[in-house]
């Protein structure tokens, strides 16, 4: 590792404060941020540390919806009582991350910031239509995440917390890869009085909806209604794991699975 000064922030504008200066660094759990400093991949000048702002913290229900705060861990959502209740998807979904290891120190505001190609939480925020609150503004789920580990953010901006409304039913479908647990392909599907959303994950460079799914499903929410639907595999990722006509036949398998589980 460099040489860092480390900052315990106290409240979010004494963190915000510190991203003025422009090499600093903003840590949650530290799962991604830290081995990226073992490896001298980045060389920030601080790192601010938000586990102490208590506003980032926590899991209420707000009417028809669920907030969770930024530095809320995977474990404490898979755990929820008010997750399992209102979105039981969700619940089930943070539980399929990683490790125990990794869900115990993983964070929802570090993965959604981060936006590996591969993670989970950007298929649920996507589906679920939900919000990205940061200490400046709010975010839509769609105009969230614009590309390979890239988001809306702005420089000094903070995620806060994600509102996700409650649907009528979702599921999400992960075909993970067995030694890191990342999603090779993950669909999530939520169905509410807005019409159907169809998110999937790990087949591209970012997070990507399927409109044709969509609009079959929001007509007829069966899972052979979608069977004979298949994305391009132009613009989906290749690698030694799967190759792209592989993972453009798991996004259809993945997504009638959720279908058939919304049932
Ligand atoms: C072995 C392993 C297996 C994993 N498997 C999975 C998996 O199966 N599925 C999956 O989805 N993920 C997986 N992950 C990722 C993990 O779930 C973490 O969510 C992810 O690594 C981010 O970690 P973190 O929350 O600790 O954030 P950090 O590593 O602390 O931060 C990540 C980035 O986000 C920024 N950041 C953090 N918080 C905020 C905030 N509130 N506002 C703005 N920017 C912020 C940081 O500056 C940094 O750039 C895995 C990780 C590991 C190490």
């Amino acid at each position: 590792m460099y040489e860092f000064e480390y900052h315990r922030a106290t409240s979010l504008d004494d963190a915000a404060g510190r991203l003025g200066d422009a090499d600093a660094k903003l840590v949650a759990g530290g799962m991604t941020l830290i081995p990226t400093l073992k490896l001298r991949l980045a060389k920030p000048s601080q790192l601010v540390d938000l586990g102490a702002i208590p506003a980032l913290k926590g899991i209420s229900e707000d009417g028809d919806a669920v907030v969770i705060g930024a530095m809320t861990r995977h474990a404490e959502v898979n755990r929820s009582a008010v997750v399992k209740r209102a979105i039981p998807a969700l619940a089930a979904m943070a539980g399929m991350i990683g490790d125990p290891a990794v869900r115990n120190r993983g964070t929802i505001g570090g993965s959604i910031a981060n936006n590996d190609p591969a993670a989970d939480y950007p298929a649920a925020v996507v589906a679920l239509n939900a919000a990205v609150r940061t200490n400046k503004r709010e975010i839509a789920a769609d105009d969230f995440f614009t590309g390979l580990f890239e988001t809306a953010l702005g420089d000094g901006e903070i995620v806060t917390g994600v509102r996700f409304p409650k649907v009528q039913a979702a599921n999400y479908q992960k075909f993970r890869n067995p030694a890191s647990r990342y999603a090779i392909v993950g669909v999530f599907v939520a169905r509410s009085a807005g019409g159907v959303r169809v998110a999937v994950t790990g087949a591209g460079a970012c997070v990507f909806r399927v409109p044709e799914m969509e609009a079959t499903l929001a007509r007829s929410f069966t899972a052979d209604a979608i069977k004979d639907i298949q994305i391009k595999e132009d613009e989906l990722n290749s690698d030694i794991h799967a190759s792209a006509e592989y993972r453009a036949h798991l996004v259809n398998v993945m997504a009638r699975r959720a279908v058939a589980a919304c049932a």
